[in-house]
């Protein structure tokens, strides 16, 4: 029988707060129930956004709560040669293209398109308006002069050609108890668009990051919030392309502030070092986490 693999895997852009808790207790919780292995990964591949000190604070942290996990980490920042490969292996199916439109230029070209159509732009499940360039349909010498003339760019999937090659999607989510039924979820990774796959200082974005480290490690359940919830659909399409195995999922409840938004490390919310100081325990965390 093969032994499950449990990951956390926290961004070390801020400190750790309960909605993380969580997620690495119920990680804990489940691989230890189930006789399994558990990883902490950083996921540090942002290099604008990651912080050495949040690794610390964010191990410590993880210590405090009696989280055993396997040593060493795996850091993505040290792993750009595998997120290369894969980024080549989509590259030569013909799937990436170079996009040229800055923040504000999307934003102008979307402006032009609403007031055209007189109906709203087509977001993705975060909210995020689709990347609306036709910069996939640029000539390779073209984009080639551009990026020889200094413009910056990011690299993309071309989402259409990608869904159409491997067609129909979907994934297995079970539920609290790991043993329990699993249903089969129909995966729709067209709704994201055109994704970034790396950007001028990031060697992969997270969806790339995500899926070649989750099959690096060996990983078999990801159990994570629910707001990834919809980005599996994205894994799943990713991990076909690259031939990669299909973890099964687990999208745990999240733990919402008095303003019943989710927590958020910019906003310091909750943070459980600062609970910590303030004298709570490790009981305590788990009460304020549902855990119990
Ligand atoms: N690094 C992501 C985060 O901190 C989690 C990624 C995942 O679990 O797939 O939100």
């Amino acid at each position: 029988m093969t032994v499950p693999v449990f990951r956390f895997a926290p961004s070390p852009n801020g400190p750790l707060h309960l909605g993380h808790a969580l997620s690495a207790l119920v990680n804990a919780d489940m691989a230890a129930a189930a006789g399994g292995r558990m990883l902490v990964r950083i996921e540090d591949v942002d290099v604008t956004r990651a912080r050495p000190e949040h690794e610390r604070a964010i191990l410590d942290d993880l210590d405090w709560l009696g989280i055993a996990y396997e040593r060493p980490v795996r850091r993505q920042s040290e792993h750009a040669d595998d997120y290369a490969s894969a980024l080549e292996r989509l590259a030569a199916l013909g799937l990436v293209y170079r996009s040229f439109l800055s923040r504000t230029e999307i934003a102008a070209a979307i402006a032009v398109e609403e007031a055209r159509n007189g109906q709203p732009w087509p977001r993705d499940p975060d909210g995020a308006p689709l990347y609306p360039s036709r910069d996939r349909d640029r000539l390779e010498d073209e984009a080639e002069a551009l990026a020889n003339a200094g413009h910056p760019y990011a690299l993309r999937l071309d989402m259409t050609k990608a869904a159409r090659l491997v067609g129909p999607l979907s994934w297995q989510e079970f539920g609290d108890h790991r043993d329990g039924p699993a249903s089969t979820i129909v995966a729709d990774p067209a709704a994201w668009g055109d994704i970034v796959l790396a950007g001028k200082f990031v060697p992969a974005a997270y969806h790339l990051a995500v899926v070649v480290d989750d099959a690096l490690q060996g990983v078999t359940d990801v159990v994570r919030g629910r707001d990834l919830y919809y980005a599996t659909a994205v894994h799943r399409l990713l991990q076909t392309l690259l031939g990669l195995p299909a973890p099964r999922y687990h999208h745990h409840r999240l733990i919402t502030g008095p303003d019943g938004r989710k927590l958020s490390k910019s906003k310091g919310s909750e943070g459980l070092a600062a609970l910590r100081v303030a004298g709570a325990t490790v009981t305590d965390i788990r009460r304020m986490v549902g855990l119990g």
